[in-house]
């Protein structure tokens, strides 16, 4: 039962009901990340130069909410490119990257394509491409179905990359060239898991070839970390995030196996079961890379509405990373001109610092 207490208001006597207390610990860093603020900045600067509407191959980011303000500003999102009509505006491939079958389309339909996948996701691309380049059979870790796998996958021709999803699926690899293999993996997978996915490759295969440094990304690796601190300590853990966001399901998944009885993956506020809730003490929140803070903080005001709260951030690493807009919405790069295809994004990501083929020099 809630404690009544007595307060002076106005002059008299009114009895009040004092909130329960609740700590929360806000993992930092949380939320957005350097390719999904390149992917949403990458359709707001279109819809300015160019106007309504602007066409988004695939959610632009895994966010419902993200994609309906994009919406709600003109941007119309199609799954594929056939979907669009024979238009002059402006067709932006997600922060997810897509197969190279889908550049080849843009071009054969002259469709003024601009590409925001994540720079960290177009260095696994050519990760693999350099990799086949040198003869080697490329095997990616990944989710089946997931946009990202589905567009590294498509960077080679069909069937020289084999998908593993499970230590069973390296197991049960038939017909390979053991002393010719190199792995690649998904970029927002958990690293717990890879690192298992890993030992299974390469103790089934000790000469296969990994990445010079990981593929799983910063942004990936850092809020897992802080989940990670946070979860073994607290009542319950939020991920705020779409359930279609793979580094938000991870998050989740990550709680749940440091020790977190209540982890829940909520896109806002109405989401939460708040029954769940009642006798919680403590509870640690987060936020997938695709989140945006606002819901954050939604989140943050229906719990202060319930409970009393003492929020502390808990912070375990600092971030910096910045990546520049597609070279053709760069305001000193000629922003405006239409006429780049599909096909040419590929050049125009050379210049954010993939240094891949350094890497592999290694190998
Ligand atoms: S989660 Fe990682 S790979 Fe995905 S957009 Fe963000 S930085 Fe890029």
């Amino acid at each position: 039962m809630p404690e009544t207490v007595l307060t002076e208001a106005h002059g008299s006597e009114a009895p009040v009901t004092s909130k329960p207390k609740l700590q929360i610990l806000l993992c930092a860093p949380r939320g957005f990340c350097a390719g999904v603020v390149r992917a949403i900045d990458a359709v707001e600067q279109a819809l300015r130069i160019y106007g309504a509407p602007v066409y988004v191959r695939h959610e632009i980011v895994h966010n419902k909410y993200v994609v309906e303000g994009l919406k709600a500003k003109g941007a119309i999102f199609v799954e594929e490119l056939d979907e669009i009509p024979d238009t002059q505006q402006p067709v932006i491939f997600s922060a997810h990257g897509v197969p190279k079958s889908v550049h080849a389309d843009a071009d054969t339909r002259k469709i003024f394509a601009l590409d925001a996948t994540c720079p960290l996701v177009t260095k696994v691309h050519r990760e693999a491409e350099a990799h086949f380049r040198r003869g080697r059979q490329v095997i990616l870790v990944g989710h089946a179905g997931h946009p990202e796998v589905v567009g590294t996958l498509g960077q080679l021709p069909k069937g020289s990359i084999i998908l593993v999803q499970t230590p069973e699926d390296v197991q049960n690899l038939t017909g390979v060239d053991e002393s010719n293999l190199a792995y690649v993996t998904q970029t927002t997978l958990s690293i717990d898991d890879t690192r298992h996915m890993v030992d299974a490759l390469t103790r089934r295969f000790p000469q296969i070839i990994g990445p010079y440094k990981e593929d799983i990304c910063y942004a990936t690796t850092n809020r897992q970390e802080a989940v990670k601190r946070i979860a073994p300590i607290v009542d319950a853990m939020i991920v705020v995030g779409s359930s279609n966001s793979s580094n938000s399901q991870r998050l989740r998944e990550v709680a749940e196996r440091s020790g977190c009885k209540l982890a829940r993956l909520v896109l806002r506020a109405d989401d939460v079961e708040w029954d769940l809730f009642k006798t919680v003490k403590s509870v640690g929140i987060t936020a997938g890379a695709s989140a945006p803070e606002v819901l954050v903080e939604e989140i943050m005001d229906a719990f202060a509405a319930r409970f009393e709260l003492d929020v502390e951030i808990v912070s375990t690493a600092d971030e910096s990373v910045f990546f520049p807009l597609p070279r053709e919405l760069r305001p000193s790069n000629g922003a405006g001109r239409r006429g780049r295809l599909g096909g040419e994004a590929t050049e125009d990501q050379s210049d954010d610092n993939i240094e891949v083929e350094e890497e592999l020099r290694e190998h």
